[in-house]
């Protein structure tokens, strides 16, 4: 529960975990709480537990992960539940304060002219930073306050009948609900299209007749509006969301429509992993493979990881579903920690997609194109098919370079280059951000600066030039900038207008294109060389889940990969044998090279001004590792691959073992020696358990 408490002059909300009768301090010393601002525990014993494992299993701060745990609101101690605290003017206030007495402070001023336009939720006034005034008020009579119940969420219209499952969508649903009301974690490998998210409203449908709720994670939720909508047209109860694009009040009433049990089923990103639910029967992880599971900042937890740990903990099945399962979870299946269910074919008629290498060292590219690509969308616009183009970089051009003296424009504050922004005429760097005007001549030299390489940006010019008349929408970050720009551009591929759609991975996102029959792949080449062991299975997931999109309902569909590099083993694996013969090729090099799966790793991160410092302190804490950890690797202090960024330097110490228990041992010991080590404050590091990035 949480408690109001006075830090220094400041009233805070705490959360109280424990009791004691004795403390550390003297009597003199300890000051009594303002006040328990809840009736009941905030979480359930199993989730309680999640929490304190997960600050231990990633070395966060208790206090940092249950407000990580919890929406705004609750942090800034608005009530947990579905009833909203509504302050107003008391009939004595409006007789004292209808002149404003002089003598009043600037809050206690805010606060009268925000209650005389009618009374106003404790949460958006506590927001204001007014619950001083507030309180002072309220002791002296000049305000009261009253509860109103929540409205509560609608729910969904539940009026499209459910499909007849096929017979491996029965057989994997029925293998599931088996496990209903114990702990089963299920791994569905379901390619694209072959039903998975039919399997699971299904399951959610016997797990609301027993009576329970259900926990969905999504990667992403405000660029697929499709997937909300769905369980609402099929359930009947209400459904709540919760993830980044909502404001605090829409959140808090979400989490608390969830934590009542008003609302049953609750998808989320995330964060929503923590979500309280009052009777758990459920919890499915869709895309578990995607890599926004993990957060990257602060308290960097697995949600996919905390979902099978959660659901151990409540005695519930978990479902990890994806077309392109991570290799961590193939290797838990392999190990027998999760069960396998295979729904390896689509449920339309369009069968497997054919797909096709462009060998770039034969077929010159022309704005990143080459000549078979632009014949086979040519012959598939002229069938009536819709077409997409991937290409995983935005902006006109990756590089702005001087044809006399070689100069590439550089960012002033990491070790990367500006990409060309035509449009706006800017250069841009995508990793801190900075942003300046695009030179007419090269700053050297003076002499005539050129784009090179591609972004959607170009591509988009190219396929307007070669494609006159023919609609294109594209898809990527500067083209979906605000609220209903994703809506707008589904609708138009939806509805056929568009015959092109050109994109990013925000292209990959879960959507449907039922009438695409082409995917052109323009630069798969990107990921074949990257610094990080994960870039292989990210480049993989990314061509397949593209791929995916090829073909659906009774359309068959084409997929044509452009690589300069067509017989790279990866690239033809995943071409002959598919997502399954990448797979294995892949976990046999990661198990020869002793990665994860087959290790365990944490990575020790530093960053500042001085790059001495940086190494120094990684030094340091390097020379603090007990010696006995012998059964623990470290690696480093090593440069991360872009060593400055944002005008920090970045540098690491990896640490590796082959089991968890010797790699968490090492670090209970050494994090503490670490803090107590006078570093300089402009040093910032952190400490990141199951790193999914080591470069
Ligand atoms: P996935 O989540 O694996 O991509 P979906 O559940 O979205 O697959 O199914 C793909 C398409 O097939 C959807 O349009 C869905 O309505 C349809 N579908 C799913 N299951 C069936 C079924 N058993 N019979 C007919 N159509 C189905
Ligand atoms: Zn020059
Ligand atoms: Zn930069």
């Amino acid at each position: 529960m949480r408690v109001a408490v006075p830090l220094g002059r400041r009233r805070s909300v705490g959360f109280v975990v424990g009791l004691s009768d004795r403390s550390e301090l003297p009597g003199s010393r300890l000051k009594a709480a303002h006040e328990i601002l809840d009736d009941t525990p905030l979480w359930d014993e199993a989730t309680l537990d999640l929490l304190r494992w997960a600050a231990d299993y990633y070395h966060h701060p208790l206090g940092e992960v249950l407000a990580a745990a919890v929406p705004a609101g609750i942090r800034s101690g608005a009530p947990a539940t579905a009833e909203t605290t509504f302050w107003q003017l008391s009939t004595r206030g409006i007789a004292e304060l209808a002149p404003p007495p002089a003598r009043l402070g600037r809050r206690q001023r805010q606060l009268l002219e925000r209650l005389r336009e009618g009374p106003a939720p404790a949460t958006d006034l506590a927001a204001l930073g007014l619950t001083d005034a507030l309180r002072g008020f309220a002791s002296k009579g000049l305000i009261e306050s009253f509860g109103q119940p929540e409205t509560p969420p609608a729910p969904g219209a539940g009026d499209q009948p459910a499909h007849i499952l096929t017979g491996s969508q029965q057989a994997a649903c029925s293998a599931m609900a088996a496990s209903l009301g114990e702990y089963a974690a299920w791994l569905l490998h379901g390619v694209t299209g072959s039903g998975k998210t039919e399997v699971y409203l299904h399951l959610i449908q016997l797990v609301l007749d027993a009576g329970r709720g259900a926990l969905v994670l999504v990667p992403e939720i405000a660029l697929t509006p499709q997937l909300v909508s769905r369980f609402r047209s099929r359930l009947k109860v209400p459904v709540v969301t919760l993830h980044s694009s909502m404001n605090d009040t829409e959140r808090l009433a979400a989490w608390r429509a969830a934590r009542s049990g008003a609302a049953p089923v609750v998808i989320g990103t995330r964060s929503a992993v923590f979500t309280p639910l009052p009777e758990p029967g459920i919890v499915i992880v869709d895309e578990e493979h995607d890599p926004s599971y993990k957060q990257q900042e602060g308290f960097r937890y697995s949600a996919r990881d905390l979902a099978v740990a959660r659901a151990a903990r409540h005695g519930i099945p978990v479902v990890l579903g994806s077309a392109t399962p991570s290799l961590e979870s193939l290797a838990n299946a392999d190990a027998g920690r999760y069960r396998r269910l295979d729904l390896p074919e689509r449920t339309g008629r369009a069968g497997k997609p054919r797909i096709g290498v462009v060998d770039l060292r034969h077929h010159a590219a022309h704005d990143g194109l080459a000549q078979p690509v632009l014949a086979a969308i040519e012959r598939h616009l002229a069938d009536h098919g819709q077409v997409l183009v991937y290409l995983n970089r935005r902006g006109y051009a990756p590089t702005l370079y001087c044809t006399g003296c070689g100069w590439i424009a550089p960012c002033p504050a990491c070790d990367a280059r500006l990409t060309v922004h035509m449009k706006r005429a800017r250069l841009v760097c995508h990793h801190c951000g900075a942003d300046e005007p695009m030179p007419f001549g090269c700053p050297k030299c003076g002499s005539e600066v050129r784009p090179v390489g591609q972004g959607t940006e170009r591509v988009q010019h190219a396929l307007n030039d070669i494609f006159p008349g023919v609609q294109l929408v594209r898809i990527d970050r500067d083209a979906i900038r605000r609220r209903g720009d994703i809506e707008r551009a589904l609708d138009q591929v939806a509805s056929g207008r568009a015959r092109i759609l050109l994109g990013t991975q925000m292209l990959t996102k879960g959507h449907d294109y039922p009438n695409v029959t082409l995917v052109a792949i323009l630069n798969a080449d990107q990921g074949l060389f990257g610094a990080d062991f994960r870039a292989s299975e990210r480049l993989a997931q990314q061509i397949v889940q593209v791929s995916g999109r090829a073909g659906r309902g009774d359309r068959p569909g084409e997929v044509l990969i452009q690589s300069a590099f067509p017989e790279n083993p990866l690239l033809t694996s995943l071409v002959q044998e598919g997502y399954e013969g990448f797979a294995r090729r892949a976990l046999e090099e990661r198990a020869a090279a002793g990665w994860p799966p087959y290790s365990r790793l944490a990575l020790l991160r530093a960053d500042g001004p001085d790059r001495k410092e940086v190494f120094e302190f990684l030094r340091q804490a390097r020379g603090l590792v007990a010696s006995t950890a012998d059964d623990v690797r470290i690696l480093g202090p090593a440069a991360a691959s872009m060593e400055r960024r944002a005008g920090r330097y970045r540098a690491q110490l990896l640490l590796e073992s082959a089991q968890r228990g010797p790699l968490r041992r090492v670090l209970d010991a050494w994090l503490p020696r670490i803090e107590a080590l006078k570093a300089p404050r402009r040093i910032r590091w952190s400490v990141d358990v199951d790193p999914i990035e080591v470069d």
